[in-house]
């Protein structure tokens, strides 16, 4: 077991999906053998852009528990918590906001990007300022891990920014800087073959869909729009062939594929059945044991209550220590 500490989260804006599952899920598994790993499940954040429909994110946060469980998350070894339960988090969010400029966050891609194809015409300012908010879960965790999608990274980097700022502003060695852990997958594109895999655009296929939802998606995902008969050659270049190299186990088979693709003879439903089957054999199991999860609501509220509770034990003296460096103990006798 190594002593450096993995944070992790997802926005409880909608169940788990196949970018999840290659993005950052694999990627888990692997390190809670390792590693002391915390997942957040980041309801505040998704109050962010979901302020107006609270319900919602309410319920997704049993289905992101029902999903780290189907896919292996073990509790015993993944300390799985709830950020709006971590009053901790709120503090350290506020005291990061000095060190922060609004020119920085307005350079954020990420931020920018999310903001326009939310169509805003004048961005929230809890939505604006979520990566501090970010910043302040992986620095109150001491996290030196982060094993993240390509759409993180500049969020990290801003984490990075504030706790180097804080370090040195403050004369103390009271936060860490952390690194990013991308898996071979960092973006998985989105059925549409525009924008990356979210839960929030639609364009996602679901742990928890069952067999003929998966089926469906697949057959009306994008491909090569000059493709028009089954023998003109087609750019295997489209995101169904994205996911065959991604999901099938038969590497060399999906390049036989590819090449008939181009030369023309193969049509894109053959191609889409191939997918099909494969990604409903990987979802199945996952979504049989998701089932079964579901059916007990107790043990998924103590799961989240004692994951809360170590989380919050472990933050406590990272908060004694910034409130000391910031010198906010006024009411401490000693000082
Ligand atoms: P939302 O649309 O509500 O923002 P999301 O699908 O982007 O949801 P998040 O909860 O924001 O999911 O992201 C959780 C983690 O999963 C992040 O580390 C993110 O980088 C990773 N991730 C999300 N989508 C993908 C994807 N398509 N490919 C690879 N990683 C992804
Ligand atoms: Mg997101």
């Amino acid at each position: 077991m190594s002593n450096q500490i993995v944070l992790t989260g997802d926005r409880p804006t909608g169940a788990l999906h196949l970018g999840h599952y290659v993005g950052s899920l694999q990627n888990r598994l692997t390190l809670q053998e390792k590693y002391e790993c915390f997942i957040l499940i980041a309801d505040i954040q998704a109050l962010t852009d979901n302020f107006d429909d609270p319900t919602k994110v309410k319920f997704n946060v049993h289905q992101l528990l029902l999903d780290y469980l189907a896919v292996g998350i073990d509790p015993k070894k993944t300390t799985i918590c709830v950020q709006s339960q971590i009053p901790e988090l709120f503090e350290l969010t506020t005291y990061f906001l000095n060190l922060v400029t609004i020119n920085n966050l307005e350079r954020n891609p990420t931020v920018k990007h999310e903001a326009e194809q939310k169509g805003y015409d004048s961005i929230p300012a809890g939505f604006f300022i979520y990566p501090v908010s970010q910043a302040a879960d992986i620095a109150l965790f001491q996290s030196e891990l982060v094993p993240v999608g390509e759409d993180q990274l500049p969020h990290l980097e801003e984490t990075n920014r504030i706790v180097r700022k804080f370090n040195r502003i403050y004369g103390v060695d009271a936060l860490k800087e952390c690194q990013p852990i991308l898996s071979e997958t960092k973006r998985l594109v989105g059925t549409d073959g525009k924008s990356k895999m979210s839960k929030s655009l639609g364009n996602a296929i679901l742990l928890s869909d069952n067999n003929d939802t998966i089926h469906q998606k697949v057959m009306g995902m994008f491909t090569d729009p000059k493709h028009q008969k089954v023998n003109d050659p087609g750019d295997p270049n489209n995101p169904v062939f994205e996911y065959l190299t991604i999901f099938h186990p038969d590497k060399n088979y999906i390049e036989e594929l590819k090449s008939s693709y181009s030369k023309g003879g193969l049509g894109d439903v053959k191609v889409k059945n191939i997918l099909s089957e494969v990604l409903i054999e990987l979802i199945s199991p996952i979504r049989e044991k998701r089932i079964q999860y579901s059916n007990d609501m107790f043990m998924m509220t103590q799961i989240l209550k004692s994951g809360t509770e170590t989380a919050r034990q472990a933050a406590a003296p990272t908060i004694k220590n910034v409130r000391r460096a910031m010198h906010l103990n006024v009411l401490d006798v000693l000082g």
